[in-house]
Protein backbone atom coordinates (compact mmCIF):
# COMPACT_ATOMS: atom_id res chain seq x y z
CA UNK A 1 0.00 0.00 0.00
CA UNK A 2 0.80 3.24 -1.09
CA UNK A 3 -0.35 5.80 1.29
CA UNK A 4 -2.11 8.95 0.50
CA UNK A 5 -0.26 12.09 1.48
CA UNK A 6 -1.87 15.03 3.31
CA UNK A 7 -0.89 18.08 2.03
CA UNK A 8 -0.84 20.45 4.98
CA UNK A 9 0.81 22.98 2.94
CA UNK A 10 -2.04 23.45 0.62
CA UNK A 11 -5.00 23.05 3.88
CA UNK A 12 -2.91 25.57 5.40
CA UNK A 13 -2.91 27.80 2.83
CA UNK A 14 -6.60 27.60 2.15
CA UNK A 15 -7.36 28.86 5.76
CA UNK A 16 -4.91 31.26 5.66
CA UNK A 17 -6.78 32.70 2.87
CA UNK A 18 -9.76 32.17 4.77
CA UNK A 19 -8.25 34.02 7.73
CA UNK A 20 -7.53 36.87 5.20
CA UNK A 21 -11.39 37.12 4.00
CA UNK A 22 -12.23 37.34 8.01
CA UNK A 23 -9.98 39.62 8.59
CA UNK A 24 -10.71 42.14 5.31
CA UNK A 25 -14.86 41.56 6.09
CA UNK A 26 -14.03 42.40 10.11
CA UNK A 27 -13.81 46.42 9.76
CA UNK A 28 -11.06 46.64 11.98
CA UNK A 29 -7.37 45.16 11.88
CA UNK A 30 -6.20 42.73 14.16
CA UNK A 31 -3.12 42.94 16.44
CA UNK A 32 -0.61 40.66 17.53
CA UNK A 33 2.52 41.29 19.74
CA UNK A 34 4.88 38.25 19.93
CA UNK A 35 7.51 38.46 23.01
CA UNK A 36 10.75 36.89 22.20
CA UNK A 37 13.30 36.74 25.39
CA UNK A 38 17.00 35.68 24.03
CA UNK A 39 18.29 35.10 20.71
CA UNK A 40 17.72 31.21 20.32
CA UNK A 41 17.69 31.01 16.66
CA UNK A 42 14.94 28.94 15.91
CA UNK A 43 12.62 31.16 18.22
CA UNK A 44 14.14 33.84 15.99
CA UNK A 45 12.80 31.72 12.98
CA UNK A 46 9.60 31.08 14.25
CA UNK A 47 8.64 34.37 15.05
CA UNK A 48 9.80 35.77 11.66
CA UNK A 49 7.70 33.24 10.18
CA UNK A 50 5.06 34.18 12.40
CA UNK A 51 5.36 38.19 11.67
CA UNK A 52 5.45 37.19 7.82
CA UNK A 53 2.38 35.27 8.06
CA UNK A 54 0.06 37.69 10.75
CA UNK A 55 1.21 40.57 7.98
CA UNK A 56 -0.19 38.86 5.21
CA UNK A 57 -3.40 38.18 6.51
CA UNK A 58 -3.81 41.61 6.83
CA UNK A 59 -3.04 41.33 10.98
CA UNK A 60 -0.94 43.52 12.17
CA UNK A 61 2.09 42.16 14.29
CA UNK A 62 4.50 43.54 16.57
CA UNK A 63 7.84 41.58 18.14
CA UNK A 64 9.07 42.96 20.89
CA UNK A 65 12.63 41.55 21.13
CA UNK A 66 13.98 41.64 24.80
CA UNK A 67 17.43 40.94 26.04
CA UNK A 68 18.71 36.78 26.93
CA UNK A 69 18.89 38.38 31.27
CA UNK A 70 16.00 40.85 31.01
CA UNK A 71 14.68 39.88 34.74
CA UNK A 72 11.31 37.82 34.76
CA UNK A 73 9.19 41.12 36.66
CA UNK A 74 10.42 43.11 33.65
CA UNK A 75 9.07 40.70 30.83
CA UNK A 76 5.58 40.44 33.83
CA UNK A 77 5.56 44.28 33.22
CA UNK A 78 5.42 43.60 29.53
CA UNK A 79 2.82 41.63 29.23
CA UNK A 80 0.98 43.75 31.42
CA UNK A 81 0.96 46.67 29.10
CA UNK A 82 0.12 44.40 26.12
CA UNK A 83 -2.79 43.10 28.43
CA UNK A 84 -4.26 46.76 28.69
CA UNK A 85 -3.40 47.59 25.14
CA UNK A 86 -6.76 47.78 23.18
CA UNK A 87 -4.53 47.59 19.70
CA UNK A 88 -3.21 44.39 20.87
CA UNK A 89 -5.65 41.29 20.41
CA UNK A 90 -3.16 38.50 20.61
CA UNK A 91 -0.27 37.73 22.90
CA UNK A 92 1.93 35.10 22.13
CA UNK A 93 5.38 34.87 24.31
CA UNK A 94 7.85 32.54 22.01
CA UNK A 95 9.32 29.40 24.51
CA UNK A 96 11.47 28.72 25.15
CA UNK A 97 12.32 30.97 27.64
CA UNK A 98 15.65 31.68 29.62
CA UNK A 99 16.18 29.30 32.23
CA UNK A 100 16.17 32.22 35.05
CA UNK A 101 12.28 32.84 34.08
CA UNK A 102 9.39 30.74 35.19
CA UNK A 103 6.96 29.61 32.13
CA UNK A 104 4.13 28.75 34.20
CA UNK A 105 4.10 32.41 36.00
CA UNK A 106 4.80 34.50 32.29
CA UNK A 107 1.65 31.89 30.63
CA UNK A 108 -0.39 32.80 33.92
CA UNK A 109 0.22 36.40 33.48
CA UNK A 110 -1.53 36.46 29.89
CA UNK A 111 -4.90 38.09 29.73
CA UNK A 112 -6.54 34.66 28.85
CA UNK A 113 -9.14 36.14 26.20
CA UNK A 114 -5.40 37.07 24.24
CA UNK A 115 -3.80 33.98 24.85
CA UNK A 116 -4.24 33.15 21.31
CA UNK A 117 -1.50 30.15 21.96
CA UNK A 118 -4.29 28.48 24.22
CA UNK A 119 -1.67 27.94 27.33
CA UNK A 120 -3.09 29.97 29.88
CA UNK A 121 -4.32 27.48 32.96
CA UNK A 122 -8.04 29.06 31.98
CA UNK A 123 -7.53 28.00 28.43
CA UNK A 124 -6.46 24.69 28.93
CA UNK A 125 -9.34 23.99 31.52
CA UNK A 126 -11.33 25.15 29.24
CA UNK A 127 -10.63 22.60 26.79
CA UNK A 128 -9.92 19.58 29.96
CA UNK A 129 -13.57 20.83 30.22
CA UNK A 130 -14.90 20.06 27.04
CA UNK A 131 -15.54 24.03 26.74
CA UNK A 132 -12.90 25.06 24.25
CA UNK A 133 -12.15 28.69 24.30
CA UNK A 134 -8.35 29.42 22.70
CA UNK A 135 -6.68 26.20 21.50
CA UNK A 136 -3.18 25.29 21.26
CA UNK A 137 -2.47 26.21 17.81
CA UNK A 138 -0.57 22.52 16.64
CA UNK A 139 -3.50 19.95 18.15
CA UNK A 140 -6.11 22.50 16.53
CA UNK A 141 -4.01 22.58 13.43
CA UNK A 142 -3.94 18.55 13.82
CA UNK A 143 -7.83 18.27 14.17
CA UNK A 144 -8.11 21.01 10.74
CA UNK A 145 -5.90 18.38 8.92
CA UNK A 146 -7.97 15.06 9.66
CA UNK A 147 -10.76 17.37 8.23
CA UNK A 148 -9.90 18.21 5.45
CA UNK A 149 -8.70 14.68 4.74
CA UNK A 150 -11.89 13.53 5.59
CA UNK A 151 -10.73 11.39 8.53
CA UNK A 152 -13.32 10.46 10.84
CA UNK A 153 -12.87 10.99 14.47
CA UNK A 154 -15.47 9.53 16.02
CA UNK A 155 -15.04 5.83 17.68
CA UNK A 156 -11.80 5.58 16.16
CA UNK A 157 -8.86 4.56 18.08
CA UNK A 158 -6.28 7.49 18.32
CA UNK A 159 -3.20 7.22 19.62
CA UNK A 160 -1.16 10.53 20.91
CA UNK A 161 2.45 9.36 21.41
CA UNK A 162 3.72 12.31 23.76
CA UNK A 163 2.36 14.17 26.58
CA UNK A 164 3.37 17.30 26.52
CA UNK A 165 1.01 20.88 27.28
CA UNK A 166 1.89 22.06 24.17
CA UNK A 167 1.05 19.03 21.65
CA UNK A 168 0.09 15.93 23.31
CA UNK A 169 -1.90 16.65 26.37
CA UNK A 170 -4.03 18.95 24.21
CA UNK A 171 -3.83 17.26 21.38
CA UNK A 172 -5.49 14.33 23.51
CA UNK A 173 -8.60 16.53 24.44
CA UNK A 174 -9.75 17.19 21.37
CA UNK A 175 -9.58 14.28 19.87
CA UNK A 176 -11.48 12.86 23.09
CA UNK A 177 -13.68 16.38 22.30
CA UNK A 178 -14.19 15.02 18.65
CA UNK A 179 -15.67 10.95 20.08
CA UNK A 180 -12.20 9.09 19.49
CA UNK A 181 -11.43 6.32 21.99
CA UNK A 182 -7.91 8.14 23.16
CA UNK A 183 -4.77 6.52 24.55
CA UNK A 184 -1.80 8.51 25.24
CA UNK A 185 1.54 6.95 25.38
CA UNK A 186 5.01 8.65 26.56
CA UNK A 187 8.60 7.67 27.52
CA UNK A 188 7.18 5.09 30.72
CA UNK A 189 4.58 3.08 28.31
CA UNK A 190 5.29 -0.34 27.73
CA UNK A 191 5.25 -2.29 24.44
CA UNK A 192 5.04 1.59 22.90
CA UNK A 193 4.83 -0.77 19.67
CA UNK A 194 2.03 -2.46 20.26
CA UNK A 195 0.06 0.47 21.66
CA UNK A 196 0.80 2.29 18.38
CA UNK A 197 -0.51 -0.61 16.19
CA UNK A 198 -3.88 -0.16 17.77
CA UNK A 199 -4.30 3.05 16.04
CA UNK A 200 -6.53 3.97 14.03
CA UNK A 201 -5.51 7.71 13.58
CA UNK A 202 -1.30 7.78 15.22
CA UNK A 203 -0.43 11.56 15.99
CA UNK A 204 3.31 11.42 17.21
CA UNK A 205 5.08 14.32 18.90
CA UNK A 206 8.10 13.05 20.92
CA UNK A 207 11.13 14.65 19.57
CA UNK A 208 12.96 11.68 18.19
CA UNK A 209 13.64 11.57 14.20
CA UNK A 210 11.73 8.23 12.50
CA UNK A 211 11.37 6.15 15.38
CA UNK A 212 8.24 5.39 14.54
CA UNK A 213 9.08 1.78 12.31
CA UNK A 214 6.50 0.75 9.55
CA UNK A 215 5.66 -2.33 12.02
CA UNK A 216 4.54 0.09 14.84
CA UNK A 217 1.48 1.20 12.28
CA UNK A 218 -1.93 -0.66 11.70
CA UNK A 219 -2.58 -1.11 7.76
CA UNK A 220 -4.16 1.66 6.88
CA UNK A 221 -3.96 4.09 10.03
CA UNK A 222 -3.77 7.86 9.64
CA UNK A 223 -0.51 9.06 10.76
CA UNK A 224 0.11 12.03 11.60
CA UNK A 225 3.89 13.12 12.18
CA UNK A 226 3.80 16.55 14.42
CA UNK A 227 7.69 15.65 14.90
CA UNK A 228 10.46 18.28 14.05
CA UNK A 229 13.81 17.14 14.24
CA UNK A 230 17.22 18.53 12.50
CA UNK A 231 19.89 15.46 11.54
CA UNK A 232 23.14 15.69 11.83
CA UNK A 233 23.57 16.26 8.04
CA UNK A 234 21.15 19.44 8.22
CA UNK A 235 17.72 17.18 7.21
CA UNK A 236 14.52 17.67 8.47
CA UNK A 237 12.44 14.52 9.51
CA UNK A 238 9.70 13.63 11.47
CA UNK A 239 9.42 10.87 14.59
CA UNK A 240 7.91 8.54 12.09
CA UNK A 241 10.27 6.77 9.52
CA UNK A 242 8.00 8.55 6.68
CA UNK A 243 9.03 6.53 3.20
CA UNK A 244 8.82 2.85 5.47
CA UNK A 245 5.81 4.11 7.03
CA UNK A 246 3.99 5.08 3.89
CA UNK A 247 4.02 1.60 2.57
CA UNK A 248 1.44 0.70 5.25
CA UNK A 249 -0.16 4.11 6.38
CA UNK A 250 -3.24 4.80 4.24
CA UNK A 251 -2.97 8.47 5.05
CA UNK A 252 0.44 10.27 5.93
CA UNK A 253 1.59 13.79 6.94
CA UNK A 254 4.69 15.16 5.30
CA UNK A 255 7.75 16.53 6.88
CA UNK A 256 8.14 19.01 6.32
CA UNK A 257 5.45 20.42 4.68
CA UNK A 258 2.52 18.52 7.04
CA UNK A 259 1.74 19.80 10.42
CA UNK A 260 4.38 22.80 10.82
CA UNK A 261 2.21 24.88 8.18
CA UNK A 262 -0.72 24.55 10.07
CA UNK A 263 0.41 25.84 13.38
CA UNK A 264 1.40 29.33 11.72
CA UNK A 265 -2.22 29.35 9.91
CA UNK A 266 -4.18 28.37 13.27
CA UNK A 267 -2.05 30.78 15.28
CA UNK A 268 -3.84 33.80 12.65
CA UNK A 269 -7.23 32.32 13.44
CA UNK A 270 -6.55 32.62 16.75
CA UNK A 271 -5.93 36.10 16.53
CA UNK A 272 -9.15 36.64 14.24
CA UNK A 273 -11.08 35.12 16.50
CA UNK A 274 -9.51 36.67 19.61
CA UNK A 275 -9.74 40.04 18.09
CA UNK A 276 -13.92 39.06 17.05
CA UNK A 277 -14.68 38.08 20.60
CA UNK A 278 -13.16 40.85 22.54
CA UNK A 279 -15.45 43.24 20.45
CA UNK A 280 -18.34 41.12 21.21
CA UNK A 281 -18.36 39.14 17.88
P1 LIG B 1 8.37 17.66 24.61
O1 LIG B 1 9.82 17.35 24.67
O2 LIG B 1 7.80 18.71 25.49
O3 LIG B 1 7.53 16.33 24.87
C1 LIG B 1 7.90 15.12 24.29
C2 LIG B 1 6.98 14.03 24.72
O4 LIG B 1 7.41 12.84 24.07
C3 LIG B 1 7.00 13.76 26.22
O5 LIG B 1 5.70 13.52 26.68
C4 LIG B 1 7.86 12.50 26.34
O6 LIG B 1 7.47 11.63 27.38
C5 LIG B 1 7.62 11.82 25.02
N1 LIG B 1 8.78 11.02 24.65
C6 LIG B 1 10.05 11.43 24.53
N2 LIG B 1 10.84 10.40 24.18
C7 LIG B 1 10.05 9.32 24.07
C8 LIG B 1 10.26 7.96 23.76
N3 LIG B 1 11.49 7.51 23.48
N4 LIG B 1 9.22 7.13 23.77
C9 LIG B 1 7.97 7.57 24.07
N5 LIG B 1 7.69 8.86 24.37
C10 LIG B 1 8.72 9.71 24.39
O7 LIG B 1 8.07 17.99 23.08
P2 LIG B 1 6.88 18.80 22.37
O8 LIG B 1 5.59 18.16 22.68
O9 LIG B 1 7.03 20.25 22.59
O10 LIG B 1 7.25 18.53 20.84
C11 LIG B 1 7.26 17.22 20.30
C12 LIG B 1 7.77 17.30 18.88
O11 LIG B 1 6.88 18.10 18.11
C13 LIG B 1 9.14 17.96 18.71
O12 LIG B 1 9.81 17.34 17.64
C14 LIG B 1 8.79 19.39 18.33
O13 LIG B 1 9.82 20.00 17.56
C15 LIG B 1 7.58 19.16 17.48
N6 LIG B 1 6.67 20.31 17.44
C16 LIG B 1 6.19 20.62 16.20
C17 LIG B 1 5.31 21.66 16.06
C18 LIG B 1 4.78 21.93 14.70
O14 LIG B 1 4.29 23.01 14.45
N7 LIG B 1 4.80 20.95 13.78
C19 LIG B 1 4.91 22.51 17.18
C20 LIG B 1 5.40 22.03 18.45
C21 LIG B 1 6.26 20.99 18.55
P3 LIG B 1 7.59 11.98 28.94
O15 LIG B 1 6.50 12.96 29.20
O16 LIG B 1 7.37 10.67 29.59
O17 LIG B 1 8.96 12.56 29.13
Amino acid sequence: MTARVIDGKSVAADLRASVARRVAAAGFTPGLAVVLVGDDPASAVYVRTKDRAAREAGIEARTIRLPADTPQDLLLQQIAALNADPSVDGILVQLPLPKHIDTYTVIASVDPAKDVDGFHPFNVGALADGRPKLVPCTPLGVMKLLAAAGIATSGARAVVLGRSTIVGRPMAALLLAADATVTIAHSRTRDLPGECRRADILVAAIGKPEMIQPDWIQPGATVIDVGINRLADGRLVGDVAYAAGAEVAGAITPVPGGVGPMTVACLLENTVTAAQRRRGG
